[in-house]
């Protein structure tokens, strides 16, 4: 098990694309990172640069006390796990689970032996003889994390490695997923586009974007002070109301109403000055009467969440949502008020 450091680290494709933009990040032994962002931002780059599968532009790698920057895969000592499970699709469950160990040329019987234990902590023991191509997909997945759990590495790599499931065997391997690293103990850096994913997951997390590194924190962190508005506006099962606001006062002016000073702000604002203001429409609530520094307006959407609905209120013209409880919800048409929480709503000038 290792700490993993990245220092600079940059890497440009050829052709010029800028994939990451130097880069820095340590990952305390043990611990279990997710690395979170929208298609095209460079997390499989990222996690192929960290197994050596590319090669670094600039900048380095640690693992450990090792700087493995210009080592060869093999000499890294990490495992990963690929999207689609790279499965030999002519060898049966054992052998798959067995390859890494005979390419570091361990004996057929230690291999054997290694495998069954792993496929059995993993529930496939009645499979062990199937090839890849009679398995279910939530099976082919546990072979390939049985693959890579039999390497004893010193750090494991998941690409997107739930994306190809169903969402209840999705959910079903995301908790199963979660329970073995914790009982391995081994540090995981687990690549999603998925916020939810990430946000039940993660001990921590990075937020990219265009080979930017916008924010890392815990999950809680992440997802109640979002840094910035890109990273507000991409966690969150509903996104945050981000709504533009002007300084007036003791006050802000959001959709032609006033609403107070959210308490982060407080003392840090210029009389004038125009910026975003955020809240989440969990942390906003709706209300048919008026409150003090409450968005008056129409209701134009309820969206049904479960136990829970969407409200949108058109407020001058300006979309804001709040999380309504089931049986509280208005109906498209009513006139209604939205009131965000002081304590959770904050202002970004990067908007
Ligand atoms: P993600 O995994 O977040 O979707 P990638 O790391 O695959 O992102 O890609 C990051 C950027 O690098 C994208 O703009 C992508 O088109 C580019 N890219 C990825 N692989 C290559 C490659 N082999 N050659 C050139 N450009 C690449
Ligand atoms: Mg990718």
């Amino acid at each position: 098990m290792a700490a993993i450091e990245l220092r600079g680290l940059t890497k440009v494709y050829p052709g010029g694309v800028k994939a990451l933009d130097s880069l820095d990040l340590v990952i305390p032994d043990g611990e279990f990172f997710a690395l979170l962002g929208p298609s095209g931002c460079g997390k499989t780059t990222l996690l192929r640069t960290l197994a050596g599968l590319e090669t670094a532009t600039g900048g380095s790698v640690v693992i450990g006390e090792r700087d493995v920057t210009g080592i060869q895969p093999g000499a890294r000592d990490v495992a990963m796990v690929f999207q689609d499970y790279a499965l030999f699709p002519h060898m049966n469950v054992t052998d798959n689970i067995a390859y890494p160990l005979r390419i570091k040329k361990v004996g057929k019987a230690e291999r054997q032996r290694k495998a069954a234990e792993v496929g059995a902590r993993l529930g496939l023991d009645q499979l062990m003889d199937r090839r890849p191509g009679q398995l279910s997909g939530g099976q082919q997945q546990r072979v390939a994390l049985a693959r890579v759990m039999a390497t004893q590495a010193q750090a494991f790599l998941f690409d997107e490695p739930l994306s190809n499931l169903d969402a209840r065997l999705r959910l079903e391997a995301r908790t199963f997923l979660k329970k073995l690293q914790r009982e391995l103990g081994v540090t995981t850096v687990f690549v999603t586009h998925d916020q939810a994913e990430a946000l039940a997951m993660a001990d921590r997390m990075a937020i990219m974007e265009a080979g930017h590194i916008r924010q890392i924190g815990t999950p809680a962190e992440v997802f109640q002070r979002p840094a910035n508005t890109f990273v507000a506006a991409f966690i969150g099962s509903t996104p945050m109301n981000l709504l533009d606001a002007a300084v007036r006062g003791d006050t802000l002016e959001v959709a032609g109403c006033k609403v107070p000073v959210p308490v982060s702000a407080e003392g840090l604002l210029t009389e004038g000055e125009r910026l975003v203001y955020g809240v989440r429409p969990e942390y906003t609530t709706y209300s048919a009467e008026p409150a003090e520094g409450s968005l008056g307006g129409r209701v134009s959407i309820v969206e049904n969440l479960g136990a829970s609905h969407l409200v949108t209120l058109e407020v001058n013209d300006v979309a804001v949502q709040a999380v309504v409880p089931e049986g509280d919800e208005p109906a498209v048409g009513d006139e209604g008020f939205a009131a965000p929480r002081r304590d959770r709503a904050l202002v970004y000038r990067d908007g």
